[in-house]
């Protein structure tokens, strides 16, 4: 017998008394008992392939129908050895690479519930921060702009309120809400007094009471789904993904053509033939770089989250690892966000304010009359102070606790109704509260307060609170005024306010913003801070944090003088902006991003998104931020400290050597492999190395080899390197140079061994075993040249590698023993038990090798260190 009615067209009271609510919300036993009623307020996931899809999608690859093809063909020659090899290398490969995809998804999806959002809800008369899963109609839940509606709410009290519907409307333009009942009949898009989840709001405040949760939302009801997890990819991985794909196609190409040159020109045995042209193939193609570029991107992602940065967008991680320079925040992000009032001042005279924390306790001296600075501070806030085992809590903004604490200082202020308030906006910077006995209250930036206020020395008291600004302190502003009715007025407040007073409240920087600012340095980053605070407060903390140009100020109101080529030039010798507004921060990316650089900007309030969005890597506050700076951003800190941004471009940079190292030992590994079987095709000499030995090395031993560089750490000197040039190309004349290098020595080594080995009369299948062991080795000791990219690989450091290294390095060994001595494996691969005195000639060309692209390398690196080098190799 459910009521007819729906909750738009019910008056609150109607929807409280329905829903058996209060506007004080339901008690924590009470919401529990719904909790297990109702269920949690989660929407289903998006299913992600099943495991049988997902297995079978390891064989949507042109190289695997090319060997399944081969099996065939061998299949149908009776070649069964050959058929057998090579469908368990198929099989072999699809396996782990189930593996490796399935560990990359199982850490994106971690990385998305570290992003499930919030909610400030009334339980117990209190306000409290819950996950938005716990939810339960009945509840009273507590929203401002920027935050994301966590389930269908009756708006019960609403301030300037407007949410954006597009998910559900289609309509972007923000729709105004109220409480007032809307008809029974009201399209959804028309049901004012209605918020739903899923929506942003976009302006004001508002108190809305839950009435459907979960699937029993709107969103819910039409199919909702929580976002997927995204394609592990950026730029990058896609292009060398097409690469790999059209390097493929080639080498098809130039292996049919190699077919045909044996067969109707060489006049080769058709079957030997085709096996050696398919092993051609399989060595040139680089089957395992997406996979292993996929692995490296998860691992960098993981990362990241463990130094509290939390990848929303995946090209993020490379833009990250490319910034030129950073805009941030200054409050809670290079400061520490814990707020105390030190200072005050009234018409009576200065005051300083001892104690620590948020204690309401403390020391005021001189002795003063601060009653009604503190009444204007303590009911002109929304936020609250809790007390835990002594320790005391602010549940809200800091400033605004700081601002009780200070309060709690003066004494007892009677608690007040609140008839209306106009709530904090940056752009207007002040805000203001009526209360029930007739009395507006307005706390601000001190300029903007100062306006509204009638006759008091202007002058004077820009005077203090540029004094106070100066010692670094943000100040605030208090004012009031009797009036009646029971509506605030703003227009009645320009002009008509009186004069409280002045607080001045610390915020230290944090120590570890400072050394990351000055590893940002190092690092040939630029720092900005762009701020909403008084400039005098913003030089001072500037300097603090050890800001390059610190002394110079561009305020919000200067920038607005400057047109966009004017600013575009200014805005490289300035690092500090105060009072500037969210429009600001988007003419500053563009700025700066016409000089050329890459920009990193941070943000947290709803109009910072066209910033953050415009940057190249947009990074929102994790815990100030509203969902709608977080949607908009690539990134999310955590902690929202600025360290964590420095700690993301080393992970960032990390990231892209790691890619680069995959790729460059990658592709030589290969064309060498390669170059050897082609050479001996066309010379028609007997191949070093077996087809079926070549599908070995190639998809067994280096998709494990090559895994390890995904796991590198960062190479020392990595934040002593200027930023990698905006599009830097991967394909570079260097990486060019080195395949062919490496490629060169692989095939002079295996070759070399191979046909001494047979002019010491030792047997093909024993020459052949030689040569594929020569291959691995040589693949191992590229492994340890490519880890230091960038300085020598001749350190402790470099031989002790990683753990990831070694189990690798042992594991590819172990099974070299393996197919070489083992019968059963050498019946299969055609191999035979090679003398100890070669396995050590073996590995002693290997050390040659190792020494010659060492010594090319550094000599190269000693080119670039010359006069007008770089710091590359500092
Ligand atoms: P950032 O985080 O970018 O460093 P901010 O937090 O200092 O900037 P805003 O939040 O835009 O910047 O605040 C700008 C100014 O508005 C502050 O310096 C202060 O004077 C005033 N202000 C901030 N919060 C409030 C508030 N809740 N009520 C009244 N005034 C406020």
């Amino acid at each position: 017998m459910t009521d007819p009615v729906p909750f738009h067209a019910l008056s609150t009271d109607e929807a409280l008394t329905r829903l058996n609510a209060r506007p004080t919300g339901l008690t924590r036993d009470e919401a529990a008992r719904r909790l297990a009623e109702h269920g949690p307020n989660r929407l289903p996931e998006a299913r992600s392939r099943g495991p049988v899809l997902r297995f079978l999608a390891q064989f949507d690859n042109v190289l695997i129908y090319v060997l399944l093809a081969a099996a065939v063909v061998t299949a149908v020659l009776q070649h069964w050895v050959d058929t057998g090899a090579i469908l368990a290398v198929v099989l072999t490969n699809a396996v782990i690479g189930f593996i490796q995809e399935g560990k990359a998804e199982a850490a994106m999806g971690a990385i998305r519930s570290l992003l499930a959002p919030k909610a400030a809800v009334l339980r117990d008369g209190q306000r409290v921060s819950l996950p938005g899963a716990d939810l339960v109609p009945g509840d009273i839940v507590l929203l401002e702009a920027g935050d994301k509606v966590p389930a269908d709410l009756r708006v019960i009290e609403a301030r300037g309120l407007a949410a954006q519907e597009a998910i559900l409307t289609g309509e972007s333009v923000p729709v105004e809400k109220d409480t007032r009942p809307v008809a029974a009949d009201a399209a959804l898009g028309d049901r004012r007094s209605m918020l739903w989840s899923g929506t942003l709001v976009t302006q004001g405040t508002a108190r809305g009471l839950v009435v459907a949760t979960g699937q029993g939302t709107e969103i819910g009801r039409i199919g909702g789904l929580l976002a997927g997890v995204e394609q592990l990819t950026t730029p990058l991985v896609q292009q060398m993904d097409h690469f790999a794909r059209w390097l493929s196609l080639l080498i098809l190409l130039i292996s049919a053509l190699l077919l045909a040159y044996g067969y109707f020109v060489g006049h080769q045995d058709f079957g030997a033939l085709f096996m050696a042209v398919i092993g051609v193939a399989v060595a040139a193609i680089p089957e395992g770089l997406p996979a292993v570029m996929t692995i490296t991107l998860a691992i960098g992602v993981q990362a990241m989250a463990r130094r509290n940065a939390i990848v929303r967008r995946l090209p993020a991680i490379e833009a990250i690892g490319s910034v030129s320079v950073i805009c941030t925040d200054k409050t809670g992000t290079l400061t520490r966000n814990e707020m105390v009032v030190a200072a005050a001042e009234t018409a009576e005279g200065a005051f300083t304010v001892s104690g620590d924390g948020y204690e309401p306790r403390g020391k005021i001296t001189p002795a003063g009359d601060l009653a009604r600075l503190a009444r204007a501070a303590a009911l002109c806030n929304d936020a609250a102070l809790h007390e835990r085992d002594g320790q005391w809590f602010v549940e809200g903004d800091p400033m605004e606790g700081a601002l009780l604490a200070f309060a709690g200082k003066v004494g007892e202020v009677p608690p007040a109704t609140r008839l209306d308030a106009v709530p904090f906006d940056s752009r207007h910077r002040y805000m203001a509260v009526l209360t029930g006995d007739g009395l507006t209250l307005v706390k601000g930036a001190p300029e903007r307060v100062l306006r509204m206020c009638g006759d008091i020395d202007h002058a004077h008291w820009h005077d203090r609170a540029e004094a106070l600004a100066r010692q670094g302190l943000r100040v605030l502003a208090f004012a009031e005024r009797q009036q009646a009715g029971d509506r605030i007025d703003a227009k009645a407040l320009e002009g008509g306010l009186r004069f409280i007073g002045l607080l001045g409240l610390i915020d230290p920087p944090r120590a570890e913003a400072i050394e990351a600012v000055a590893e940002c340095r190092r690092a040939g980053i630029r720092v900005k801070m762009i701020t909403g605070d008084h400039a005098g407060t913003a030089a001072a903390i500037a300097a603090q944090i050890g800001l390059a140009q610190p002394g110079r100020v561009l305020t919000g109101a200067d920038l607005d003088k400057l047109d966009d080529a004017q600013l575009a030039l200014e805005v490289m010798d300035v690092d500090v902006f105060a009072r500037t507004s969210p429009e600001h921060k988007l003419r500053l990316v563009t700025a700066l991003q016409a000089n050329g650089l890459s920009v990193a900007m941070t943000g947290d309030g709803v109009n910072d998104a066209p910033a953050l969005k415009r940057a190249d890597a947009g990074i929102a506050m994790g815990l100030k931020g509203s969902e709608a700076a977080k949607e908009a951003a690539d990134l999310v800190l955590a902690d929202d400290n600025f360290a964590s941004i420095a700690a993301a471009v080393r992970e960032g940079r990390t990231v892209w050597d790691n890619l680069r190292k995959v790729i460059s030992w990658t592709l030589p590994t290969n064309a060498g492999e390669a170059s050897v079987v082609v050479l001996a095709l066309l010379l028609g000499l007997a191949l070093p190395v077996t087809p079926v030995q070549i599908l070995w090395i190639n998809l067994i031993t280096a998709v494990t080899l090559g895994l390890a560089l995904a796991f590198e750490p960062t190479e020392a000197g990595t934040m002593s390197r200027p930023p990698r040039p905006r599009n830097a190309p991967i394909l570079t004349g260097g990486l060019v140079w080195q395949v062919i290098l490496i490629a060169g020595l692989f095939v002079a080594a295996t070759f070399g061994l191979f046909n001494y080995a047979i002019d010491q009369g030792y047997s093909l299948a024993m020459a052949q075993t030689m040569a594929m062991n020569m291959i691995v080795v040589l693949e191992i000791f590229n492994l340890f040249f490519i880890r230091n990219m960038h300085g020598t690989s001749l350190t402790w450091e470099a031989v002790r590698g990683t753990k990831v290294v070694w189990t690798v390095v042992i594991l590819v060994t172990a099974a070299q023993f393996a197919v070489t001595y083992l019968p059963p494996l050498q019946a299969i691969l055609g191999t035979e038990a090679v003398p100890f005195g070669y396995g050590l000639l073996i590995v002693g060309i290997g050390v040659v090798f190792f020494a010659v692209v060492e010594i090319e390398k550094q000599i190269r690196l000693g080119l670039r260190d010359r006069p007008g080098g770089t710091e590359e190799s500092a």
